[in-house]
């Protein structure tokens, strides 16, 4: 069961090569006797000459008398129409579904599984090649734009659900990405379908692994985690699901894709019931791995870069660990979609009484008080786009200034004494650095603002209320670039 088949094609090639045909026991290959099919204009009739021809792609050996890919045209003008991985399954597990399912193809990005396989797209070699080099590079392997056996043999492996490429700027520094949408609140209420748990762990041990892997983002971030008893109440929504289960991505058996999860505020985590779940072994899949990946996505986190094979929000599944931890990097992202802190884990306890747990390792920043007066004003910014509000930034904590003449006139504009001062990055700007350096606002967007500290600089917009891009001083200033802004005006 084990035996992965997200690449039905290296199954075909391994059994051409060692018996001559193919015989795949889950009907992923062809059966020897009856190939025969034509690629890119050439027919063929035996599985070695087929899967040769075909092999660079991963694509299945193509049956005539089924007609599943359409081909028939010179190397350069190989086209695969995507329709057929629909219609098709054992599509689903090449090389071409691969790239497709997890964003490499760019018709991919910004499409759900279903809707790129409900339209009538056609995908060239072109594309392909493309994909395939950006697969490569994102992993780390040689970019050879070719389907070589480190490239097939990657795309093997277990691994998570979410999409590696989501849009056409990918993960241009070495460091946690975090989905645009935040949720906004600090507590998020989940629940467990008590009707679809996973049959490997008995209920016990599966929530125990569960909350086990709350209390790690809890414990480096201001996120409380509450269980209840009904779904309506619920943010996040934990369930076993299998095959086609509706919303889009559906699985396809054991191996490959272990579980998926939304970005907020869609708060969906789904995990592959074809999947052996297991606790404290290196057999199966753990458990508490899977589900403190899937909850880094809950939170708001993307997968980390190839080069860190040690954060939990690496893409592929690197197995058991008897002592799991968050990487730095993991801890970065966490903070930056939920604020710095500690929270908590409360599950619900005997007779569905809510029962908390501290989390293990507080990092109580910033203090939860703001000082009585502000000595150093870091930045402030006018959004005069709504109510003519002024925004002053001081060390954690951002105030609220009001005009003192409401009509108008050359006054300062004072405190907001209806409101209090407020955390930066938790009660409002999230993703916003504390301690800033300088602010302004942008010439071209009234709702926008730049905000700098260090070598880096953060585009946040009103609103969406969350940041929308960011980077270091050397993007926006190519030559001559500063290594810190004092000071910025409009
Ligand atoms: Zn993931
Ligand atoms: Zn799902």
């Amino acid at each position: 069961m084990r035996l992965c088949i997200l690449l039905a094609l290296a199954v075909c090639l391994t059994m051409a090569n060692n018996h001559g045909r193919s015989q795949g026991d889950d009907g992923s290959g062809i059966r020897a006797e009856k190939v025969k099919g034509q690629v890119d204009g050439n027919n063929y009739t035996t599985p070695d000459e087929m899967a040769d021809a075909m092999g660079k792609w991963g694509v299945d050996l193509v049956d005539l008398d089924q007609d599943t890919i359409v081909t028939g045209k010179p190397p350069s003008k190989l086209k695969v129409r995507v329709k057929d991985f629909k219609e098709d399954k054992r599509l689903a597990g090449t090389a071409v579904g691969y790239l497709m399912r997890y964003g490499f193809v760019e018709a991919a990005v910004e499409k759900t599984e279903e809707e790129l396989l409900d339209a009538d797209t056609f995908i060239g070699e072109r594309a392909l090649k493309k994909a395939l080099r950006k697969m490569q590079k994102f992993y780390g392997l040689e970019v050879t734009g070719e389907a070589d056996s480190a490239t097939l043999n990657l795309m093997k492996k277990k691994r998570c659900g979410a999409k590696d490429m989501e849009y056409e700027k990918p993960n241009r520094a070495k460091r946690y990405t975090l989905s645009r949408k935040r949720w906004g609140v600090n507590t998020l209420n989940y629940w467990f379908d008590p009707n679809k748990y996973s049959a490997d762990l008995s209920v016990d041990d599966i929530r125990s692994e569960f909350h086990e892997a709350l209390a790690k983002w809890a414990a480096v971030s201001h996120v409380n985690f509450v269980e209840v008893a009904n779904a309506e109440d619920a943010h996040i929504q934990i369930s076993w699901e299998y095959g086609d289960h509706n919303d889009g991505y559906p699985f396809y058996g054991p191996g490959g894709t272990l579980a998926h999860a939304f970005y907020p505020t869609r708060g969906l985590l789904h995990f592959d019931d074809a999947e052996d779940f297991t606790k404290g072994t290196v057999l199966g899949t753990n458990l508490k791995y899977v589900a403190t990946h899937e909850m880094g996505h809950i939170l708001g986190l993307k997968h980390a870069d190839n080069s860190l094979e040690n954060a939990i929000m690496y893409a592929l599944y690197t197995g058991y660990s008897d002592d799991l931890q968050l990487h730095q990097d993991d801890i970065d992202g966490a903070v930056a979609a939920m604020g710095a802190g500690s929270g908590s884990v409360s599950p619900l306890g005997e007779g569905g009484k809510s029962t908390e747990t501290a989390a293990t390792q507080p990092t109580p920043t910033p203090g939860p008080v703001p000082p009585s007066c502000i000595e150093k004003i870091d930045a402030a910014i006018n959004w005069d786009y709504g109510d003519g509000y002024v925004y002053v930034f001081a060390g954690d904590w951002y105030y609220r200034l009001v005009p003192k003449n409401p009509a108008g006139g050359n006054y300062l504009p004072v405190v907001d004494s209806t409101t209090e001062p407020k955390k930066i990055g938790i009660d409002g700007f999230p993703g916003i650095p504390r301690n800033l350096d300088a602010a302004v606002e942008t010439l071209e967007n009234a709702n926008r603002f730049y905000a700098f500290k260090g070598d880096r600089y953060y585009l946040y917009d009103f609103v969406s209320g969350a940041v929308e891009e960011e980077g270091s001083l050397s993007d926006l200033w190519s030559t001559d670039t500063p290594t810190y802004v004092h000071g910025a005006f409009k």
